[in-house]
């Protein structure tokens, strides 16, 4: 009996310390993308940076893998995520009130952070599809991007831009990490994907029996879409990176990047000691991803276009930063 009475009384003093220790520290989720693209690895390189401190900030930060950029603005702005990563496009037109949000209008509570890696446009085609150009994709069964993605707007952007029409593709809305089995099963002819470089789905991709080229976007109604929009730039893909593709030279393509996104509701202190602990650790967040080895810190305060949250204001104002930023994000 006496010692009955004391195991409760020790799993009562038990439960009651983990209460306490949870109920102070502050967990936060970090949505990014598929296994297999650059963003869940950069979801766990930004956590591993603040978990390294969990002591001093009592801040728990996990990843999840979710549908990719517009799920994860969405989610953000819920409050079902603290912290999403997103692509710079994306970014723009929900702040703008464009493209999957323009019907709600634009997200105003939506915060940027900090940019991070280049992403380009990629589209994969199997050889046997015999798809050199963009022009090749009419009639063919072509991964455009999932709903919630980031990609599926672009592969629409592409097509548009070389007057092919959506109907005459035969359009799946497959997600990103199911495309290269697909494609080697012979169940798709071509994938779009917007990612980083180098990455495990175009390896998994370009690694397979089928041989695949990695086709360029570029070209005159390319040209036109990068001069009527502020966020694509031109892109390279590198050849090194997928030495089993059918190319042999870099690809040329065109790119946004990718972004950190929280909502104007997530605290200043968490959003501050996830800022610091990237940029003060800066050089040890590189080797975290072979995609972010020609960063600098000033490319990761361009490409924003929603306000910065407060709490990252608070950081590169005391590192010295602000004459890095534009003044229309602050
Ligand atoms: N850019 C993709 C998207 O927004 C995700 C790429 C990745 O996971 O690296 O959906």
């Amino acid at each position: 009996m006496k010692k009955a009475l004391m195991v409760l009384y020790f799993g009562i003093l038990t439960t009651f310390f983990c209460q306490s220790v949870a109920l102070s520290r502050t967990f936060v989720t970090i949505g990014t993308g598929g296994v297999t693209g650059v963003y869940y690895p950069t979801g766990g390189a930004i956590s591993r940076m603040v978990n390294q401190k969990a002591k001093e900030y009592n801040i728990k930060a996990t990843v999840e893998s979710t549908a990719g950029s517009v799920y994860n603005i969405n989610a953000v702005l819920s409050g079902d995520l603290e912290f999403g990563v997103a692509q710079s496009d994306r970014q723009y037109q929900a702040s703008q009130g464009m493209a999957e949000w323009s019907e709600v209008g634009p997200r105003k509570e939506l915060r940027s952070v900090f940019s991070i890696h280049p992403e380009a446009i990629t589209l994969i085609a199997s050889e046997q599809s015999g798809i050199k150009t963009v022009s090749d994709l009419a009639g063919k069964r072509v991964n455009i991007g999932n709903p919630g993605s980031g990609q599926l707007q672009n592969s629409k952007d592409v097509l548009a831009a070389y007057e092919v029409a959506l109907d005459k593709v035969k359009a799946e809305q497959v997600k990103a990490v199911e495309a290269p089995s697909l494609l080697q099963d012979g169940k798709l002819d071509a994938f779009f994907y917007t990612v980083g470089h180098p990455n495990g789905n175009i390896k998994e991709a370009t690694s397979g029996r089928i041989k695949v080229r990695i086709v360029p976007v570029s070209g005159p109604g390319i040209d036109k879409l990068l001069a009527a929009t502020p966020y694509y730039a031109t892109a390279l893909i590198p050849q090194a990176s997928y030495p089993n593709a059918l190319n042999t030279e870099d690809t040329l393509s065109i790119g946004v990047k990718a972004t950190l996104v929280t909502s104007a509701k997530v605290a200043d202190d968490v959003v501050y000691a996830i800022t610091k602990e990237v940029f003060d650790n800066f050089e040890q967040f590189k080797k975290l991803h072979p995609a972010y080895s020609t960063l600098t810190k000033q490319d990761m305060l361009k490409g924003l276009s929603a306000p910065l949250h407060a709490g990252a204001v608070r950081y590169y104002k005391a590192a010295g930063m602000l004459k890095d930023i534009d003044p229309k994000l602050l």
